[in-house]
């Protein structure tokens, strides 16, 4: 069974990635599946920043803390808000300031593996939100907390827990 980079064990559709790219089609055609659109990217590419664009990977770790303790409707309104002032031509460039509160993402990662990864979400007849928006909603987040807290890991070297291999390289 091939591994994913996250450390994940592929699933029936692949690795991350073919549920990542699965994730996003499926949601172009479906606005309340797209509201977790934003958790989405932040946890994929935290959990693979090979794929990311790393010099935004401080952003997004801060904006899925955002999340995780001001939930979806905060997050939601800081991207509306955001875009807003990218289309005022008079003040360009984005607020950091909701951000600043959080954790800057730690050195040493990406973290060897994730309490919950991509593969892991079930897929049912080809749909992520075949049983409704809020499990698909709750898994999501399942998938953002396991992200924060292996990074977070990181933060604390000090507190090991057992078990964890080092990661390579
Ligand atoms: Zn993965």
């Amino acid at each position: 069974m091939a591994r994913c980079d996250c450390g994940a064990d592929s699933g029936p559709l692949g690795v991350c990635a073919d549920y990542y790219h699965a994730i996003l089609a499926e949601e172009q055609g479906d606005p309340g599946m797209y509201r977790w659109h934003a958790v989405v990217v932040c946890a994929y590419v935290l959990q693979h920043p090979s794929a990311g664009r790393g010099k935004f990977l401080d952003g997004q770790f801060r904006l899925l803390q955002l999340y995780a303790h001001q939930g979806l409707d905060a997050l939601l309104r800081l991207q509306a808000h955001q875009v807003a002032r990218n289309n005022h031509r008079a003040r360009s460039g984005y607020d950091m300031r909701p951000l600043t509160p959080y954790a800057p993402l730690p050195a040493g990662g990406p973290p060897a593996h994730f309490r919950a990864a991509f593969t892991g979400l079930p897929v049912s007849d080809g749909s992520f939100v075949a049983d409704g928006h809020p499990p698909y909603g709750h898994r999501i987040h399942a998938v953002a907390e396991a992200t924060l807290e292996s990074w977070a890991e990181l933060l604390d070297p000090g507190d090991h827990h057992e078990g964890q291999a080092p990661h390579p390289g």
